[in-house]
């Protein structure tokens, strides 16, 4: 082929619209921890590289990009009449804050007790457990809201250095707030998952927005909902906390679909300006 004519295929190949079928639309973030929310003929069948991405009764579905995801997916569609077509997704990559704590002392690294590593496994044979049935439901496609409102203190994605040691990023939006202060539920969702005694995350809910993308809510006080429970958005589901592994309460805030780490962020926007009530020290000046 020559050279102009492997370029312009190329270029169609990577076109948005270029020959995709119409019968499918997306919209959303073509980025590393984006979603994108789809509607399709009911009855198509679709894979995101090796992801099953589920379609509902119809047509709605969600899928994701993770924190690290590659510079391109595969997105293979079988339509009801057994035509089946292939999309090449260009996903931008970004730039991660980096959280560089040094100082800290050994001990914060020492082996674990057999307690505490029996503990930990408790703890991910029962996120595993809550995460096997998804919910064929689509909550997702509501615009979704923060769960509280406050400053953000840690992005998703930040990269930690402990000690000069790269540890696992941080997959959160962290959001300052005092013990207590309600958490809602930022779309509606079933609870998955509802526990007040985890090793790292304290208190924890999964709330599966559908089709598996569930938001997690880590470190908190106290847990206004029971597994199986279906929430509304805008729900009071918990209260903040500093249980498990924090230094000082907080909200933090998650998304997965399918071990896909997605960032919070990009679907609830902009934060609204956080209420501030006067403090009794602001006075005294
Ligand atoms: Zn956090």
């Amino acid at each position: 082929m020559p050279r102009l004519a492997i370029f312009i295929s190329v270029l169609l190949f990577f076109a948005p619209h270029g020959q995709a079928d119409e019968r499918l639309s997306l919209h959303g973030n073509y980025i590393q921890g984006g979603a994108i929310i789809g509607q399709a003929p009911p009855g198509t069948r679709m894979r995101l590289g090796d992801l099953p991405v589920m379609v509902s009764q119809d047509g709605l579905l969600i899928f994701g990009f993770d924190r690290d995801h590659g510079p391109s997916a595969v997105l293979q569609i079988t339509y009801p009449d057994g035509t089946s077509e292939q999309r090449l997704l260009a996903i931008a990559s970004r730039q991660y804050d980096i959280q560089r704590i040094d100082g800290l002392p050994p001990s914060k690294v020492t082996p674990r007790t057999p307690e505490e590593i029996a503990h930990i496994q408790r703890d991910q044979a029962i996120k595993r457990e809550s995460r096997k049935i998804a919910s064929r439901k689509t909550w997702f496609t509501e615009t979704f809201i923060w769960p509280m409102t406050g400053i953000i203190t840690g992005n998703f994605g930040a990269q930690r250095i402990l000690n000069g040691q790269p540890r696992a990023p941080h997959y959160g939006v962290d959001i300052a707030a005092p013990v207590g202060a309600d958490v809602l539920a930022p779309a509606g969702g079933k609870v998955k998952l509802a526990a007040l005694d985890m090793y790292f995350e304290g208190g924890l809910i999964f709330l599966d927005h559908g089709h598996g993308f569930i938001s997690a809510f880590l470190h908190l006080s106290r847990i206004d909902v029971a597994v199986d429970d279906i929430v509304k958005q805008g729900q009071i589901i918990a209260g903040v906390g500093a249980t498990g592994r924090v230094t000082g309460p907080h909200l933090d805030w998650r998304i997965s679909w399918l071990g896909q780490q997605i960032d919070p962020a990009l679907l609830a926007g902009l934060m609204p300006q956080p209420v501030q009530a006067a403090s009794p020290m602001e006075k005294l000046d």
